[in-house]
């Protein structure tokens, strides 16, 4: 199986590039942030727990993260392997994922991180809120918040995966296509 966790600030282009590398390697998406979404709009129990962290732009605990992602991997039927787009947020979910694809003798391949510098978040993220219909995307203040979450709480993940010799850093500027490619040359290489 080929794991891949794609990494990266939000507004990075975790989820443009998602959807262009499940089409090529035919692997399966695993977007938490569209799960909660999802559950959000079926007003389901876990989505209104979740509503009141992702309207702040803050994290919904790691209980309730890794309890979602582990029903997932657990009735994907016959994976080639998942693309883990914004999870691992936080280092006790990283170890929780290894526990995870452990138990189905797996492991993630490597962690691509987008690279992409502070302003140019803000302004991709307020354009993006114009026709998201994401209230988390619209208002400047949650946005700096999410920035912020990212950088107390996340960076830590890149280091974790770093120190396992599985950290790739992709300059996430630029075409589309161009960060593209240079994902692909990374993937190429797992
Ligand atoms: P995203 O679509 O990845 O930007 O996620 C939107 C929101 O969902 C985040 O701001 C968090 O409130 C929540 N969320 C998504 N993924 C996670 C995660 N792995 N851990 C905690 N909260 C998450």
């Amino acid at each position: 199986m080929l794991n891949i966790v794609l990494f990266g600030p939000p507004g990075a282009g975790k989820g443009t590039q998602s959807e262009k590398i499940i089409d090529q390697y035919n692997l399966v998406h695993l977007s938490t942030g569209d799960l909660f979404r999802k559950h959000l709009g079926e007003g389901t129990e876990l989505g209104k727990l979740a509503q009141k962290y992702m309207d702040e732009g803050n994290l919904v605990p790691d209980e309730v993260v890794i309890g979602m992602v582990k029903d997932k991997i657990a009735t994907t039927i016959d994976p080639q392997g998942f693309i883990f787009d914004g999870f691992p947020r936080t280092v006790a979910q990283a170890v929780a994922l290894e526990d995870m694809l452990n138990d189905f003798d797996t492991s993630i391949s490597g962690m691509i991180a987008l690279d992409v510098p502070d302003e140019e978040l803000k302004t991709r993220l307020l354009e993006r809120g114009k026709t998201s219909g994401r209230s988390d995307d619209q208002d400047e203040s949650k946005i700096d918040n999410r920035i912020q979450v990212y950088k107390n709480e996340t960076l830590p993940v890149a280091e974790f995966y770093e120190n396992q010799g599985k950290y790739n850093k992709i300059h996430g500027v630029g075409a589309i296509e161009e960060i593209y490619l240079a994902i692909r040359r990374v993937m190429d290489g797992l």
